[in-house]
C-alpha cells in the first residue's frame, strides 16, 4: 500500500479540485435517485388519487421532479467538466514530475532501460495513473458518502428495509470488488509489463528492419510481437470478462434487493405503517440505489492496474542518478585548461576496468590527439570530462576547478562534442543544428556547415536546410551526419571542442578538407580529439596512445613508436 500512499501524496495539490468533482457528483447521483423515485410516488399517488377521485397537491413534487431532471443534466456536464480539468492538469504535472527525475539520469543509468519501454512508461503508465482519480477515488467517495445517506432514509420508514439494503450494496460494493480485484491481478500486472514489452519490440523492430530482414530475422520478430499481443489480447479479454460479470452481479444485488424489500414492505403497507405510493418510491429507490455501488468492481480492478504502473513509474525515480550535481553554484573558469590525475573508472558489471591512473594536461588552446585501439578508453575519457559518469578515482578539473563542483548543465555549456555516434532528430536539418544554438542565424548556420564541409551537399537538396532528415537521420549517410554534428558543434561556440574520431566515415580527400577547416576552428579553444589513425596530426600539440585504459605513450608525435604505429594502423585502417 505504500504505492498508494506515495501515488496519493502527487495528488495532493489537485485536493480542491477532487473535492468539487466528487461533490458534483454526489449531487448528481442524488438528483438522479431523487428524479426517479420521486417520480414513481408520483405516478402512483396521482393514479391512486384518479381511481378514489380526491384532490392532492401536484405542485411541490411536480417541482421536485423538474429540479432534480435539471441539477441531474446540469451535474452531469459538470461532473465531467471538472473531472476533466483537474485530471488534464495532473498529467500535465506527472509527466512534468517524471521527466525531472528521468533527466538526472541519461546517459548513464538509463542505459539499462530500452527506449520503447520508457515511452511506455511516459505515455501509457502515466495516463493509468489518472484512473486513480476518476475511476477510484471518485465512485468510492461518492459510493460511501451515497450508502451512508441512503441507509438513515431507509431506516426512516424501518429499520429492516435499510438493514437489507445495507446487506446487498455491501455484496456489490466490496465482496465483487474483491473477487474482481484478485481475479484482476495477475492480467492486470502481466498486461502493464506486456504493454512495455511490446512497445520496446515494435521500435526495435522497425527501427532496426533492414538488419532484421538481412538476416532473415524479421519472421521471428513478427512472430515475438504476435505472442505479445496474443497474451495481451487474451489478459484483456479476461479482465472484460470479469468486468461484464461483476456488472451482471451488481445487476443480481439489486433485482434481489428489490424482491427482499418487497417482502419486508409489503406487509408494512397492509398493516398501514406505510402509504402505498411509498412502495412504489422505495422500489424505484432500491434499483437506483445500485447506480452508486455499480463502478466499484472495474474501481478496484482499475485500483490494481493503476498500482502496477506507479510502480514501474517509482522504480524509475527512485533510480539512484550515476552523478549528483552540488548543490552549490557552479566556480565560473577563467582559464579553459583540462587536467586528469590518477583517473581510473570501470563500468559497473565490466570486469576490467576502462580506464586506469591516467594522467593528462592539455592548457588552454592546446591540442591533444588522442589514439589507441578500439575498446582502449578514448571514448570513456570524453564520458568522464563531460561527467555522463563518475570516475571511481582520481580528478578532472578545468580551469583549476574540480568538475564535481560543476552543475552538470553549467560544464557541459563549455563544452562542445562530435560523440563517436551522431544522434540527428526527426527533423529537418536546420533545427538539428539549431539545438546548439537556438539564437543562430541563417548566416551562422551556413559558414558552420561550410566548415563542416557540408554546406554544399545541403544546398544541392531541393529544399535545402529544410530537408528533412527521418527518423534518426536515415536520409543522411553516416559521413553526412557527421559532418552534421561537426556543424552543430561549431554552432555551440564553446571553449572546449571534444572531437570523438570527426573524419572516420569519410573519404580521403574530404577528410584532408574537412582538418583543414578544424584546424581553423580550433585555433583559440581547447580540443581533444580522438584520431583512428596515427596518419595527419600535424594540427596536435600533443600525442596520447591508449591501450587497455593505460597510457602507452604521451609526447609530441615522436613518441609514436613504430611498432605502435603498426598496431594502430592494422587495428584502426
Ligand atoms: P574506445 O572509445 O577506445 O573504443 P571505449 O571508451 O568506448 O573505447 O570503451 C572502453 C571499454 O569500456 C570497452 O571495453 C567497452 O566495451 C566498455 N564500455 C564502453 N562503454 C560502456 C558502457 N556504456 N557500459 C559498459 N561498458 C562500456
Ligand atoms: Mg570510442
Amino acid at each position: 500500500m505504500n504505492a498508494l500512499r506515495r501515488l496519493w501524496s502527487l495528488f495532493v495539490p489537485y485536493r480542491g479540485w477532487m473535492l468539487l468533482g466528487i461533490s458534483v457528483a454526489l449531487i448528481t447521483l442524488l438528483a438522479n435517485i431523487a428524479l426517479m423515485s420521486t417520480s414513481a410516488w408520483f405516478l402512483t399517488a396521482m393514479a391512486a388519487a384518479g381511481a378514489t377521485g380526491t384532490a392532492m397537491n401536484y405542485f411541490t413534487p411536480a417541482a421536485l421532479i423538474r429540479a432534480s431532471a435539471i441539477i441531474r443534466t446540469a451535474g452531469r456536464y459538470g461532473e465531467r467538466l471538472i473531472n476533466h480539468e483537474a485530471t488534464f492538469r495532473l498529467i500535465a504535472r506527472l509527466r512534468v514530475w517524471f521527466y525531472e527525475h528521468l533527466e538526472p539520469l541519461a546517459p548513464a543509468r538509463l542505459q539499462r532501460y530500452h527506449s520503447g519501454d520508457l515511452l511506455s512508461r511516459i505515455r501509457a503508465d502515466i495516463d493509468a495513473l489518472d484512473g486513480l482519480y476518476v475511476r477510484v477515488l471518485v465512485p468510492v467517495a461518492v459510493a460511501n458518502m451515497a450508502t451512508l445517506f441512503f441507509s438513515f432514509f431507509l431506516a426512516s420508514f424501518h429499520p429492516l428495509l435499510a438493514l437489507s439494503a445495507l446487506v446487498f450494496w455491501g455484496v456489490a460494493g466490496v465482496g465483487l470488488p474483491i473477487w474482481a480485484e484478485r481475479r484482476g491481478r495477475i492480467p492486470g500486472k502481466r498486461l502493464a509489463e506486456d504493454e512495455g514489452a511490446l512497445r520496446a519490440a515494435v521500435v526495435d523492430g522497425l527501427q532496426g528492419l533492414a538488419e532484421l530482414s538481412v538476416y532473415g530475422a524479421a519472421e521471428r520478430q513478427a512472430k515475438r510481437i504476435d505472442g505479445l499481443s496474443r497474451q495481451m489480447i487474451t489478459d484483456q479479454g479476461r479482465l472484460a470478462s470479469d468486468q461484464a460479470l461483476t456488472q451482471a452481479g451488481v445487476g443480481l444485488c439489486a433485482g434481489l434487493s428489490l424482491w427482499v424489500m418487497l417482502w419486508i414492505a409489503v406487509p408494512l403497507v397492509e398493516g398501514g405503517q406505510i402509504e402505498p405510493p411509498v412502495l412504489a418510491l422505495l422500489a424505484l429507490f432500491i434499483i437506483a440505489s445500485f447506480e452508486a455501488v455499480a463502478p466499484l468492481p472495474a474501481a478496484f480492478q482499475i485500483l490494481g492496474r493503476t498500482l502496477a504502473a506507479a510502480r514501474r513509474l517509482f522504480a524509475i525515480v527512485d533510480a539512484k542518478p550515476e552523478v549528483i550535481d552540488p548543490p552549490t553554484p557552479s566556480p565560473r573558469p577563467k582559464r579553459f585548461d583540462i587536467r586528469c590525475q590518477g583517473l581510473s573508472f570501470t563500468y559497473p558489471g565490466a570486469t576490467e576496468p576502462a580506464l586506469v591512473g591516467l594522467d593528462l594536461e592539455v592548457p588552454e588552446g592546446g591540442r591533444l590527439a588522442i589514439l589507441g585501439p578500439t575498446g582502449s578508453g578514448k571514448s570513456t575519457l570524453f564520458h568522464l570530462i563531460l561527467r555522463f559518469w563518475e570516475p571511481d578515482a582520481g580528478t578532472i578539473a578545468i580551469g583549476g576547478d574540480d568538475i564535481r563542483l560543476f552543475q552538470g548543465d553549467d560544464l557541459r555549456r563549455s563544452i562542445a562534442v562530435v560523440s563517436q555516434h551522431t544522434h540527428l532528430f526527426a527533423a529537418n536539418i536546420r533545427d538539428n543544428l539549431l539545438i546548439a544554438n537556438p539564437n543562430a542565424t541563417q548566416d551562422q548556420i551556413e559558414s558552420a556547415c561550410r566548415v563542416a564541409q557540408i554546406h554544399d551537399f545541403i544546398a544541392a537538396l531541393p529544399e535545402g536546410y529544410d530537408t528533412w532528415v527521418g527518423e534518426t537521420g536515415v536520409k543522411l549517410s553516416g559521413g553526412q551526419a557527421r559532418r552534421v554534428a561537426i556543424a552543430r558543434a561549431l554552432l555551440k561556440d564553446a571553449p572546449i571542442l571534444l572531437l570523438d574520431e570527426p573524419t572516420e566515415g569519410l573519404d580521403a580527400a574530404t577528410e584532408r578538407n574537412l582538418m583543414q577547416a578544424l584546424d581553423r576552428l580550433m585555433a583559440g579553444r581547447t580540443v581533444l580529439l580522438i584520431a583512428h589513425r596515427p596518419a595527419g596530426l600535424d594540427w596536435a600539440d600533443k600525442i596520447l596512445v591508449l591501450d587497455r585504459g593505460r597510457v602507452s605513450a604521451y609526447g609530441d608525435r615522436s613518441v609514436i613508436p613504430a611498432a605502435m604505429q603498426t598496431v594502430l594502423s592494422s587495428d584502426l585502417v
